[in-house]
């Protein structure tokens, strides 16, 4: 059966899956919804998208994503309100942030509309997949990798974008304590450590299982120089309070900027939170812990939104954060997330219609 939405021709699945699906206790990212968008590149030119039933996709074992790893990807989230209206966060920014990865890793950059487009008829096909339960939404996963042939190390000639939806439930349940990594490092100056390069996530997974082994949830990086400066939570920005100022590292070629770090900025500051984004060293937290001034630590990122953090080690010794009953890290998430669901006035533009 098919159709056309928003310009983008849509083959509708013969039968659809939502009725196996348990919208009540939702894991994160492990169903997928019926449809995704398909986007091919080849002979120099991206060809127009479609939405097609969510299947497998066949490769050539040459394929140069198996090989040379060229992927990039990016993390959305779509709610529904109380009227059915389907809402995103800044999605813009994910399209650029899409193209400035791809650029890093010599693949081709996309046109907005059919990012955009392709996204809008995408959700719409899809509705009936946005949660609404509290803490729920449908995980937006937008993704490009080389589908293109042969085992010469050189940029493919032939790229995919996918777009892939998931019903998901929150990502973290409760506090982690992380651990500040002396040792590995997940990007350095020059690389692609400000891309979302599938790549960066693979060479982050091995210090993380060592840190799981030692008791820990989670990496804090560290600059990859000196190992002094604190940098990012995981695969999530990271924001430090000292007293009552929320401290995080600037962005660099080792940063990523994330839409939720900035924003988490300009709303803190908006609100009378003092906000320092400068150079953060390990000393300078450690110190701030023995005082009693380090008050709250979190990872901040679309699939959490905030990530509170328990406590840290360093150097063989443990750190514990105070319980607070009021923090800054619960009142941002949800005034963060009410802009996000449409339950609260949105003064800044970041939330977006689907339609
Ligand atoms: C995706 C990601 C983030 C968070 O970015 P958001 O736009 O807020 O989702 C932070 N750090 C890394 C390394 C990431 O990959």
């Amino acid at each position: 059966m098919n159709t056309v939405i928003n310009d983008i021709e849509v083959i509708k699945s013969k039968t659809s899956k939502i009725n196996e699906v348990d919208f009540d206790h939702l894991k994160f990212g492990t169903v997928f919804s019926d449809h995704m968008l398909v986007c091919d590149y080849n002979e120099g030119r991206w060809h127009a998208p479609k939405v097609v039933p969510y299947q497998p996709i066949t490769l050539d074992p040459s394929a140069k994503i198996f090989h040379y790893g060229q992927s990039v990807f990016e993390g959305m989230k779509a709610y529904k309100d109380v009227e059915d209206s389907v809402w995103l966060f800044r999605p813009l920014d994910n399209f650029k942030r899409l193209n400035i990865s791809s650029k890093r890793l010599a693949m081709p950059e996309l046109p907005e509309a059919y990012f955009m487009d392709g996204l809008n008829a995408l959700l719409k096909v899809d509705q009936a997949w946005i949660p609404k339960n509290e803490g729920s939404s449908l995980y937006v996963r937008p993704f490009v990798f080389a589908s293109g042939n042969g085992f010469h190390a050189s940029p493919a000639d032939a790229y995919k974008f996918i777009i892939a939806t998931a019903p998901s439930g929150s990502y973290f349940s409760g506090k982690v304590k992380v651990l500040i990594e002396q040792n590995y490092s997940r990007s350095a100056n020059g690389g692609v450590g400000f891309a979302k390069a599938g790549g960066n996530y693979a060479g982050q997974f091995y210090p993380t299982q060592l840190a799981v082994e030692k008791g820990y949830q989670q990496v804090i990086w560290t600059d990859d120089n000196t190992h002094e400066y604190i940098e990012e939570a995981g695969a999530m920005n990271i924001f430090v309070r000292i007293n009552d100022t929320l401290i995080t590292a600037p962005t660099s070629d080792r940063i990523l900027d994330g839409i939720t770090r900035k924003s988490i900025i300009e709303l803190a500051q908006s609100e009378g939170i003092k906000v320092d984004v400068r150079k953060l060293s390990v000393h300078e937290v450690v110190e701030a812990a023995q005082q009693g001034s380090l008050k709250e630590m979190f990872g901040a990122g679309t699939a959490a939104v905030v990530s509170p953090i328990s406590g840290f080690g360093y150097n063989g010794k443990d750190y514990d954060l105070p319980e607070m009953k009021e923090t800054y890290a619960s009142y941002l998430k949800k005034r963060i997330t009410d802009i996000q669901t449409n339950k609260a006035e949105d003064p800044f533009g970041w939330r977006y219609k689907v339609e």
